[in-house]
């Protein structure tokens, strides 16, 4: 079957799957085995080679939706990212990277690339002259997270993958927020696309993976550190995440239009100070979102006015449920302040712009007027 041709919602259904010939099943049958052939094979399989059946099934399927050659799935998110970074830094190199960026990723560039000897800068905002300004004779690799987390920034992908090519240098992109159904950054020029599977792509808060989406010949370097580093999916998982993904169009739809009600919801709400929503056209980068996304995201942050009480406010909800992680098909929320941000001063948050009230709200799929329903439900008695 030729992927280039189909359409999301199909390469999401079919593509990559196993063919089951010993019964005819209708779904990619689950090898779990450690052990394959050796001898009069083409291909060598083992676990740690990332060629099983069933990781090679979401693989491909998952290099489809980004409109790539090739693709590998990872344990974590943070495997495919420290493999990929890994795979193509060497002591004495340097890298650009978002300020806006995932703590984990964050965590390792400060606390693993010094003792390697590899250079880091992160930029003073994610405009493609910030990136511009860091960049030196040694830099490598420009890394971007868009939409951030959490204020939903809008880094210029082509702007971005423009200047690095005009440089020489590599581009890589954190997808998560997107999904690959709502961004495919390969189309506008980045070379390599990353994925917390975590969220989206496994979408029902069950199951840890990640995946990366390159050309073949980065997929080779990448693959060449990985079988080194060892961050492979377990096959069992690698089903799961392949089932998940049958779903994602529809559920990324969803997600899309449950998103995009609320924040027009909140933001015309009395309680609500500013919302943060790639999709509003009041949001700050509207224009680059509308010209390099095909929907707007899950994922939206918003501030109560003072005189209400976050805290109480989130202790009052019913259905969306307080959680550090995203992108289920449940509503989750969490206050930066006291979570991903919690180790900074509240002076260092305002410089940032994350304020104590500032709520991160991953929106589920439930029925749209059961979460605004909720909302009301938390804003009642939050107030001082
Ligand atoms: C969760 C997340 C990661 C890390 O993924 P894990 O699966 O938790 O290792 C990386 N980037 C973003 C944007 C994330 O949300």
């Amino acid at each position: 079957m030729t992927t280039k041709k189909l359409g999301v919602n199909t390469i999401c259904t079919h593509t990559g799957e196993v063919k089951d010939t010993q019964f005819g099943g209708a779904i990619s049958p689950i090898y779990m085995t450690t052990s394959y052939p050796f001898m009069d094979v083409d291909v060598k399989r083992y676990p740690r080679y990332f060629n099983t059946p069933n990781q090679k099934a979401v693989a491909d399927k998952i290099a489809a939706l980004e409109h790539a050659e090739a693709g590998m799935v990872f344990g974590s998110g943070m495997a495919a990212i420290s493999t990929t970074l890994f795979a193509f830094l060497s002591h004495g190199d340097h890298i650009v990277l978002a300020n806006e960026i995932y703590g984990g990723t964050f965590n390792l560039i400060v606390e693993e690339f010094d003792k390697m000897g590899i250079e880091y800068s992160f930029t003073e905002g994610i405009e493609v002259n910030h990136f511009e300004e860091k960049i030196q004779s040694n830099t490598k690799i420009i890394y971007i997270e868009t939409p951030s987390n959490p204020l939903l920034s809008i880094t210029d992908i082509e702007g971005v993958a423009r200047l690095s090519k005009s440089q020489g240098i590599m581009t890589m992109i954190d997808n998560t927020f997107a999904s690959p159904i709502n961004q495919t950054p390969l189309d506008l020029g980045i070379d390599v696309s990353i994925h917390s599977a975590t969220k989206y792509l496994g979408g029902h808060s069950d199951i840890s993976a990640g995946a990366v989406a390159s050309s073949e010949r980065n997929m080779d370097i990448i693959w060449n550190k990985a079988k080194n580093l060892g961050g492979h999916l377990n096959d069992f998982i690698a089903y799961l995440l392949e089932r998940s993904i049958k779903t994602l169009g529809v559920r990324v739809d969803r997600h899309n239009s449950n998103a995009q009600y609320i924040a027009e919801y909140l933001d015309i709400h009395k309680a609500v100070e500013k919302v943060y929503y790639p999709g509003l056209e009041s949001h700050h980068n509207h224009d680059i979102a509308k010209k390099q996304m095909h929907g707007y995201g899950g994922m939206l942050s918003f501030e109560l006015k003072s005189d209400y009480n976050a805290v109480t406010f989130q202790n009052n909800l019913k259905l969306i449920k307080p959680s550090m992680s995203l992108a289920g098909v449940e509503s989750t929320i969490l206050l930066p302040s006291l979570t991903s941000h919690g180790l900074l001063t509240a002076e260092q948050r305002m410089e940032i712009g994350i304020s104590d009230n500032l709520l991160r709200f991953s929106v589920g799929i439930e029925d749209v007027n059961d979460i605004i329903a909720d909302i009301e439900l938390g804003l009642r008695g939050s107030e001082f």
